[in-house]
């Protein structure tokens, strides 16, 4: 059966910059690139603060799709602002400012219709919104979370009240080792499967994703290897989207959905970072999603004899 997701993220204007090409103030965010790719598997109830600079050229971006926005706040000031910078080896990026502007006051106020939602994405924002929003959804089933460096390092004590409560971590490799201080990925994911998670999904850039669930059991999958990467700006939001979208429309968590959710994360993030920002996701369709699922398959097959 198929359930709703909510989820809690930045609804952003990045400007982002490859030794490729430069854009500024384009839409992005957590919760924006989430829930587009969340989207082609369920509805997604987006719960975050826009100002009033985000208007609806910019809202455009979420038409048409299973998207929900009566949680999107409008106030006055401005939109939060990013912006980072590539260098050729695209896994590796610095960012050169954070503003979160309108998300600094922010105080998410749930509707009605999102409080019995059962599957719960807190998005990479101020570890204590997504403590906000847990605190009003009403006896989820499975509730996720990510987060990053500027959090761990700015509120480890919010953020360790978010990993007390969550089922499901999805962090870069980066941050799991800043997380846990330890450098060897194994034995960090136990560290912090020691503060809450059941379930460690380490997003690794082109070297794909790990993921260690019940006990030491890991699951691994690849990268999509392309021809066309243009920037991994929202790469691992998109990841998180396919992968907790794929979950909530089995409505099952298990070891096969979980593994399966894996592939279509990367999935989704394989077409995230072919153009820069939203753009390749802005045209993607259902069909290309299965075709490149499939293509999975194929890559990662091999028989034992
Ligand atoms: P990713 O490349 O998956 O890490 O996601 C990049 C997106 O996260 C961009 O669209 C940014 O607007 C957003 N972002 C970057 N830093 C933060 C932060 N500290 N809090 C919330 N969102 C952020």
């Amino acid at each position: 059966m198929t359930s709703p997701i909510v989820v809690v993220g930045s609804v952003a204007f990045d400007s982002i910059k490859t030794p490729f090409k430069e854009v500024s103030r384009v839409v992005g965010g957590a919760a924006t690139y989430f829930s587009m790719s969340a989207s082609f598997f369920t509805t997604v109830r987006v719960v975050a603060v826009v100002g009033e600079d985000f208007g609806q050229r910019q809202m455009k971006v979420f038409e048409g799709r299973a998207i929900d926005l009566e949680g999107l706040q409008r106030v006055p000031g401005e939109t939060f602002r990013w912006k980072g910078e590539y260098g050729f080896d695209l896994n590796s990026r610095e960012t050169i400012y954070t503003r979160l502007n309108v998300f600094d006051q922010f105080a998410p106020r749930l509707p009605a219709s999102y409080l019995e939602t059962p599957f719960v994405f807190l998005g990479n924002i101020q570890p204590q919104l997504q403590l906000d929003v847990l605190n009003q959804v009403k006896a989820p089933k499975l509730v996720a979370a990510d987060t990053m460096n500027y959090w761990i390092e700015r509120t480890p004590a919010e953020l360790g009240r978010v990993l007390e409560r969550i089922q499901i971590l999805i962090i870069n490799d980066s941050e799991a080792r800043e997380l846990a201080r330890e450098a060897n990925l194994v034995k960090a994911a136990r560290r912090i499967k020691a503060m809450g998670p059941e379930v460690l999904v380490i997003k690794r850039g082109e070297h794909g994703v790990l993921m260690s669930r019940d006990g030491d059991g890991l699951f691994a999958a690849p990268a999509m290897p392309l021809e066309e990467v243009l920037d991994p700006t929202g790469a691992g939001d998109t990841f998180a989207g396919g992968f907790m979208g794929y979950l909530a429309s089995s409505g099952e968590v298990t070891d096969a959905t979980l593994g399966r959710a894996i592939i279509y994360g990367s999935t989704m993030a394989s077409f995230a970072v072919e153009d820069f920002g939203l753009s390749r996701l802005l045209t993607l369709d259902a069909e290309q999603v299965h075709e490149r699922f499939r293509a999975f398959k194929t890559l990662t097959h091999f028989d034992e004899v």
